[in-house]
């Protein structure tokens, strides 16, 4: 159960912020990536595919020279003016490096790199120029200068050169030139066109340079911006979601922590708030060794009071009682509410005194709580003892404070009725009776499948005669799984459960049985009672039902009498009058058992025609010669013979009693004296003697 509960609670704690976040950098992470690389892949694209016009001049060029070198004879100057056709700006290197021919190229510098135009295997080699560092190979790849401020003055350089006198410029203290809004504005109006000089080896091995211009449209550049802008806005939209899941999630979890321990009548602990932090405190090291106590406080007729005013009525004393519980409280302390009308405390112990005294007077606070009405409290408490005094678990690692609370919840189950602040402190007793009662209700059913319950019979003597003039039946169950159990045991439970009806019906269908299985046998039978329960007295038809089962079993009804006993009388007493008045017209006969050890015998006696009555054993447990015992009984059996009823009595076991009661007139003794109960084989033996 402990494992369950803070398996649950590790559930709801777990939280899942990390992984939102987490799986967030994540996405994140890819998408700039994926962007990134596409972005690159577009400007590259642009890149490239304006060089390859330009790249395609240079292939011409060189074609014209290669074929024209080849011939033995050629006209060099006609060749430098058919190259010139193709470029303003070009020049023919040999091996060294040497200027063989060109025009226009006094910013040519040494050769750069090479890089490989987008979708073709050919490469292009790049020679500097005085501008060689507006674009540089980096990896094979052509690359804008990283020094923006330079390309800037180029660009505003470009722009003035096409005339911009309307264009006002402003000039920092360095000198150096930062371009205008307007000066923007036309930048990006206009195409920029970058130096380059391309290279393309001939056959001969000369390298054929021509300085071409990169033609970029400033809008290539926008387009590159907006891009990068998309980037930019996806990334902010990806932070926002990001920062309101965990906002939400952290809510969230906070709602559920707050669900699972806010009491939701008091707004304060609930119970799953007082077994975790409850067991928390207990384990801890430093409390191992504390005595802790653990109180049930039940606020008795709740219900009623919520009849009287209102639910809401109920709920806000419910309030102000969780509030005056937790003023009580000390450091370490804990207060709950459980279940509607229950509270639970977790007090620190002392000794029984102190804790009653403090108990007390948190009674007397809640019950101040309203003037006007007297609350009543049942209160159980368990106290559970420092850890190192159960040597099977020094550490507490077992403790379920749960197992603990219902221990005091069983301490305090009402044992009365009576309307007054109680506190029961929790015995192992309680729970070995529930253990019993608990085999019991599961053995008892299956037990009269099995024959478990056997008959006994206890003969009854005319004291005068000493001769057997009846028997009580009396039931024996051996149980397989508790042993040999007496009636005193399991007959009070059965009562509470309802299961000694089926018992009854079982006695007097077997008891029947007997007797018919005797007669047949030829043996001289006497009257036989069965104790018939308070329970079944209830049924309005029980007098129906005991004949139907008698006549089942083919038995004389003379022969069998009902055993009642005074409680009761407590019930309904028209319909138990009725119910002894058909008894005794179908033939059976009535008497009323343990007579003399309730209160309202007499009373009894007056209203019920019953024809037998019998004496309690507890008139014989002292001695009966002392006068005034004597004096009860010798005037109960004249008060029976009075009301012509015949007298039993029961539990005699001395010789003195036996003869006193023969003197003053008793018709029959039932008790050790004689007898103990008999199983039925020695009975049938008394029988036939
Ligand atoms: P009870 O009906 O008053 O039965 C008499 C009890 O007194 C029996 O105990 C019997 O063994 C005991 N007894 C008889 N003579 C003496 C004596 O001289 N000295 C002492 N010390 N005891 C004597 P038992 O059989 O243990 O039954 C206890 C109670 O259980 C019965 O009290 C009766 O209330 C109940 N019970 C027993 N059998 C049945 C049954 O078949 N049906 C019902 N409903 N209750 C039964
Ligand atoms: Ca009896
Ligand atoms: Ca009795």
């Amino acid at each position: 159960m402990i494992k369950k509960r803070e398996k649950r609670i590790r559930k709801l704690r777990k939280n899942h912020v990390w992984i939102t976040i987490a799986a967030f950098i994540v996405v994140f992470i890819i998408g700039a990536i994926v962007m990134m690389a596409f972005s690159e892949q577009i400007c590259w694209y642009i890149v490239d595919s304006k060089i390859y016009s330009q790249y395609t001049v240079v292939k011409n060029m060189e074609a014209i020279y290669s074929e024209t070198v080849r011939h033995e004879s050629y006209d060099i100057d006609q060749l430098e003016r058919t190259l010139a056709l193709s470029s303003d700006s070009f020049a023919v290197l040999d091996n060294n490096g040497n200027v063989i021919m060109g025009n226009d190229y006094a910013d040519l510098g040494s050769e750069d790199g090479s890089f490989t135009i987008q979708d073709s295997t050919e490469k292009i080699t790049l020679y500097k120029s005085d501008l060689n560092d507006l674009l540089y190979v980096e990896n094979g790849q052509l690359k804008p200068s990283k020094d923006m401020k330079k390309l800037f003055k180029y660009a505003s350089d470009q722009i003035n050169s096409e005339s911009m006198e309307d264009v006002d410029r402003i000039q920092d203290e360095d000198d150096e030139i930062v371009m205008s809004s307007s000066e923007f504005e036309k930048l990006f109006s206009k195409n920029l066109n970058l130096p380059l000089w391309l290279a393309k080896t001939a056959d001969n091995g000369d390298v054929i340079v021509s300085k071409c211009l990169l033609n970029l449209s400033l809008n290539d550049f926008m387009l590159i911006l907006k891009l990068m802008a998309t980037m930019f806005v996806i990334a902010y939209f990806v932070f926002i979601i990001l920062i309101v899941s965990v906002i939400v999630t952290v809510s969230n979890q906070k709602k559920n922590f707050n669900l699972y321990f806010k009491d939701t009548i008091t707004g304060g602990n609930n119970r799953n708030m007082y077994l975790y932090n409850g067991e928390k405190m207990l384990k801890k090291r430093r409390n191992l060794n504390r005595t802790y106590t653990v109180v049930s406080l039940e606020f008795v007729k709740y219900n009623a009071f919520c009849l009287c005013h209102s639910m809401d009525a109920g709920e806000e004393v419910l309030t102000r009682m969780y509030k005056c519980l937790k003023a009580n409280m000390n450091k370490g302390e804990i207060a709950a509410h459980m279940t509607i009308a229950e509270f639970a405390l977790l007090l620190n112990y002392l000794d029984t005194d102190s804790l009653t005294a403090r108990l007390h007077k948190i009674i007397d606070e809640l019950d101040d709580i309203d003037p006007d009405h007297n609350f009543v409290f049942h209160v159980g408490v368990k106290i559970v003892p420092p850890a190192r005094e159960d040597p099977s678990d020094p550490r507490r690692k077992d403790f379920d404070l749960e197992l603990e609370y219902n221990n005091a919840c069983t301490a305090r189950m009402p044992r009365d009725d009576k309307d007054d602040n109680k506190i029961y402190f929790f015995d192992q007793k309680l729970i070995d009776e529930q253990h019993w009662e608990d085999k019991i209700s599961e053995c008892q059913s299956k037990a009269i499948d099995n024959d478990e319950f056997v008959i006994y019979y206890q003969p009854k003597y005319d004291p005068n005669t000493d001769k057997l003039t009846g028997a009580e039946a009396l039931i024996r169950w051996n149980s397989p799984d508790l042993g040999f159990v007496s009636p005193g045991r399991f007959i009070p439970q059965f009562e509470k459960s309802g299961f000694i009806t089926e018992i009854d019906h079982y006695m007097l269908k077997h008891v029947a049985m007997d007797q018919k299985k005797w007669l047949d046998s030829g043996y001289e039978c006497v009257p036989v009672s069965v104790n018939v329960s308070r329970a079944h007295f209830i049924e309005s038809d029980l007098a129906e039902q005991i004949k139907d089962i008698v006549d089942a079993a083919g038995a004389p009804r003379n022969l069998l009498e009902i055993e009642l006993t005074e409680s009761a009388f407590f019930d309904d007493k028209n319909a138990l009058i009725s119910t002894i008045q058909r008894l005794q017209d179908y033939g059976f006969t009535v008497s009323m058992d343990d007579f003399g050890s309730g209160f309202s015998s007499l009373n009894s006696l007056k209203d019920l025609p019953l024809d037998v009555l019998k004496l309690d054993a507890g008139f014989f447990s002292g001695d009966i010669s002392d006068d005034r015992s004597g004096i009860v009984v010798s005037e109960t059996i004249r008060l029976a013979k009075s009301l012509n009823m015949k007298t039993v009595a029961e539990g005699v076991e001395l010789k003195e009693q036996v003869e006193f009661l023969a003197a003053k007139g008793c018709d029959m003794i039932q008790g050790y004296y004689y007898s103990k109960p008999l199983p039925e084989g020695d009975f049938v033996e008394k029988l036939k003697s």
